[in-house]
């Protein structure tokens, strides 16, 4: 799959249970190296499931192709002229993927940008919109920016410049949402209302300030890019259109909102980026990921996508939840113990009691768990 290759990097792979998602109940496979990830996600999809599960739609699989055209002598004129040629742009762009139009796909529409301030001065920019179905589709649009640039560079009168995939993919968008019953979420000396009201202060603080919002996407993302990685797909092309996407205001915000439903219960609901696909790329050269494609049982892009999007919603409340009331660590320390127990060279047969052992001292230290080790 990749060049110089000497060796396999695994990574674990868990199932996140519960999870019911537009009333079809799922398994879903999640690749993450953090513990408290996917035990978090199950634990959220339990709740959610009271009030009948997570709601999920997804746009149109339609992304976005860039072509930066130079030394256009008149950008209006330019802009006019490819306006004006759009209908012969598609039918080029679309004879490129003859497999996607047979399927329904293909080239759907064209907009031209003048970006006015680089620092190089005027830029023209040709956006194609391109329906890539069940694909994530980088290379079906890729390849139709490469054989339209001629023809774009002659209609313009410029040069055509790059010739690539926007992963700003905000024409492909994935949206969840849910209800947690108030009651639901009470928790050690905390009552329902106290995590709800705790809840929403704390993704108001993200609202707010790109300082926590960061914090709390990376969080909604532990549980997209598990599920991303485990079928295969692009993370970091998922990474970039999700951040990308919460900074479209101009101001870097929250994915998520959370509100106080009429009844007093906690209503979640994440939009985001998901370009991912159940063929192209690894989906179907990597056999874990065939075969987590299989555990999921979707038969669409845009079914993948909505499950997504719920584990993301999902992973946002477990972290936040824990922020609300006792705190990020006491939980995420009690399942880190193992991992500090491996670091500091525990066999396999001692990291069961090593890990205990620094849990129960509260002491979850690298240089507790070698003390532990050399007394034994
Ligand atoms: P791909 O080219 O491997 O497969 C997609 C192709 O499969 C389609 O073009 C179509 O011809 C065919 N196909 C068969 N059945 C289909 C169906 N039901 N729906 C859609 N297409 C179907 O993969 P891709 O999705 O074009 O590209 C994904 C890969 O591109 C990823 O590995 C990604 O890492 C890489 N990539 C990403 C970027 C970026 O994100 N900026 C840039 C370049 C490459």
């Amino acid at each position: 799959m990749i060049e110089n290759v000497v060796g396999v990097f695994s990574l674990p792979l868990g199932v996140a249970a519960n999870f019911v998602v537009n009333g079809r109940d799922v398994l879903v496979p999640m690749a993450v190296e953090e513990p408290s990830v996917v035990a978090g996600a199950s634990f959220m999809a339990r709740l959610a499931r009271n009030t009948g599960g997570f709601r999920a739609t997804a746009s149109a699989p339609e992304m976005i192709g860039q072509l930066l055209i130079l030394d256009v002598p008149d950008a209006e004129q330019a802009r006019t002229a490819l306006l004006a040629a759009k209908a012969r742009i598609l039918q080029m762009a679309t004879a490129v993927d003859p497999v996607l139009a047979r399927l329904g796909g293909g080239a759907r529409d064209i907009e031209v940008r003048v970006l006015a301030e680089s620092p190089i001065g005027l830029l023209l920019v040709l956006h194609l919109i391109y329906d890539t179905r069940d694909a994530m589709g980088a290379n079906a649009v890729n390849t139709a920016l490469e054989t339209i640039a001629p023809l774009v560079a002659e209609i313009s009168g410029g040069r055509v410049h790059l010739r690539i995939l926007s992963n700003l993919a905000d024409r492909r968008l994935a949206t969840a949402s849910a209800t947690f019953r108030a009651a639901d979420l009470a928790f050690g000396e905390f009552s329902g209302a106290q995590v709800r009201d705790g809840v929403i202060a704390a993704w108001a603080f993200a609202v707010a300030d790109p300082y926590r919002a960061a914090t709390h996407n990376k969080g909604i993302m532990n549980g997209v890019d598990a599920v991303v990685l485990a079928t295969g797909n692009d993370w970091r092309a998922i990474e970039a259109g999700a951040h990308a996407y919460a900074a479209r205001s101009g101001r870097y915000t929250s994915l998520s909102t959370w509100a106080c439903n009429a009844d007093g219960d906690l209503t979640g609901t994440l939009e985001m980026p998901l370009a991912v696909g159940i063929v192209g790329g690894a989906t179907r050269a990597h056999p874990t990921a065939r075969a987590a494609l299989q555990v999921l049982g979707v038969s669409s892009a845009a079914e993948l996508a909505q499950i997504i999007v719920s584990v993301g919603l999902a992973q946002n409340l477990a972290a936040l939840r824990a922020l609300a009331t006792e705190g990020i660590q006491r939980g995420h320390m009690g399942l880190h113990a193992r991992q500090v127990a491996i670091a500091a060279g525990a066999r396999a047969d001692q990291v069961e009691a090593v890990a205990n052992q620094l849990v129960r001292e509260r002491a979850v230290r690298t240089d507790r768990a070698l003390e532990i080790l050399q007394a034994n």
